[in-house]
């Protein structure tokens, strides 16, 4: 490969900004891994986050991005963290999944594309949806610490 010591860009892409595969395996747990790469689903109350109340921010466990507030998670009594809303839309991104022979609406990091679960329209006021998400995905950044 040739050298290229240029900094200049034309795209303005952060593709270059995130962690190669060969970090992620080293720095995630196989668990972290294979929900974010591979679509994994955490077993239900078994995550680290599905009844934490700490206040804080979660960020994205592959690129650090914030995408949820204590703010708005609440109990959805499915062993998973849930929030009722991203912290910020443009964070998020939501794609129609049809594995597993159902229809599900899937969520990932909009900068990274890391898997983080899926989204369910059964969740409380004022949006209504149900952001199911695998702790494992997740780095909480609590405020009460
Ligand atoms: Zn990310």
């Amino acid at each position: 490969m040739a050298e290229n010591t240029s900094t200049s860009t034309s795209s303005g892409e952060v593709s270059e900004m995130l962690p190669t595969d060969d970090e992620l395996r080293a720095r995630l747990t196989a668990e972290q891994y294979q929900v974010t790469q591979n679509a994994g689903t955490e077993r239900p109350y078994s995550g680290k986050y599905w009844e934490t109340t700490r206040d804080g921010v979660y960020h994205c466990v592959v690129c650090d991005v914030p995408l949820f507030s204590s703010d708005t998670k609440f109990d959805a009594g499915c062993g998973w963290p849930s929030f009722y809303a991203p912290l910020q839309g443009e964070n998020i991104e939501n794609r129609v999944d049809n594995s597993h022979g159902m229809s599900r609406t899937e969520t990932v990091c909009a900068n990274c594309g890391a898997h983080l679960g899926h989204v369910f329209p059964d969740g409380p006021a004022p949006t209504g949806d149900r952001f199911c998400m695998n702790s494992a995905s997740l780095n909480l950044k609590s405020t009460d610490d």
